[in-house]
């Protein structure tokens, strides 16, 4: 048994109903292609690998060779680098699928970078079922209006449909963490009209800076007067704060400017 590092968020799933929860949550066929954040002693590869699919996992641990070299086969390729730092879009270069997925327990330090940039990259990733901190989940599915509604919000928001499947109970993992946890899907959109997302990412930086401030007093004049015009003709109330605009209008506010 390898030690767990904490510095590496090393929080093993051990709860096999867990793990069968996660592999099923979607429909994955032998042309797609999996990629796992972070296998460690591949709980979930293991059941991933039964869906015959093409499973590309990337690995900061090299101790992991351990239990994952016997993993390996031509199916199945686990690259040992740092998920922040691995040129995704060439290496998919080299596979040939029909739809790609996430699926991943991912190290909770940082969930959020690891996100923010598969979603940022001009990569069409049909799904991502993670493994993140309750709060974290929460944060991510939130509605307007809510106090957990924010930029990232938003920002995932205006490419995938999010849903929180179920909550995971910290004696669910070895060692078990601190925090409890929940399983978030996320589906690509196909109903949003198409936008500049690194404009949105600009203009949601701009807008949630004073989260306590209307979105009026936290944007320039020149955005301001953009998006007035949008909160007008769609009924909201101009002194709204930036957690009460909808994804959808931050989107048109973004495609006007
Ligand atoms: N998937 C396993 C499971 O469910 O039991 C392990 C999940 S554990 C929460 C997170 C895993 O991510 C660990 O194996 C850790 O070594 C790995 N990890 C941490 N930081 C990483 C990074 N930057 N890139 C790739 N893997 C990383």
């Amino acid at each position: 048994m390898i030690t767990a590092k904490k510095s590496f968020g090393q929080n093993f799933l051990k709860d096999s109903n867990v793990i069968n929860n996660i592999v099923s949550s979607v429909d994955v066929n032998p042309d797609d292609l999996i990629i796992e954040i972070g296998p460690g002693q591949g709980a979930l590869t293991t059941r991933l690998k039964e869906k015959n699919a093409q499973v590309i996992a990337f690995e900061i641990d090299e101790r992991m060779h351990e239990v994952l070299d016997k993993l390996e086969d031509d199916r199945t390729r686990i690259i040992y680098e740092d998920i922040l730092k691995v040129d995704l879009s060439s290496i998919l270069k080299e596979y040939n699928h029909k739809k790609l997925y996430v699926i991943a327990n991912l190290p909770y330090y940082i969930t959020t970078p690891i996100i923010e940039n598969l979603i940022t990259l001009d990569i069409k990733i049909d799904a991502l079922i993670v493994m993140v901190q309750k709060e974290v989940a929460d944060r991510f599915s939130a509605t307007p209006g809510n106090k957990e509604y924010g930029l990232m919000t938003v920002l995932i928001n205006s490419k995938y449909n999010v849903k929180k499947l179920f909550n995971v109970k910290n004696t669910c993992f070895i060692p078990a963490p601190k925090v409890d946890s929940a399983v978030v899907k996320m589906t690509l959109r196909n109903d949003v009209e198409e936008f500049d997302f690194n404009k949105l990412k600009k203009l949601l930086v701009c807008s949630f800076q004073h989260k306590r401030k209307t979105l009026k007093n936290n944007l320039s004049k020149e955005y301001w007067e953009v998006a007035q015009k949008v909160l007008f003709e769609n009924d909201v109330d101009l002194n709204s704060r930036p957690e009460n605009i909808s994804t959808d209008l931050y989107i048109d506010i973004c495609n006007k400017l």
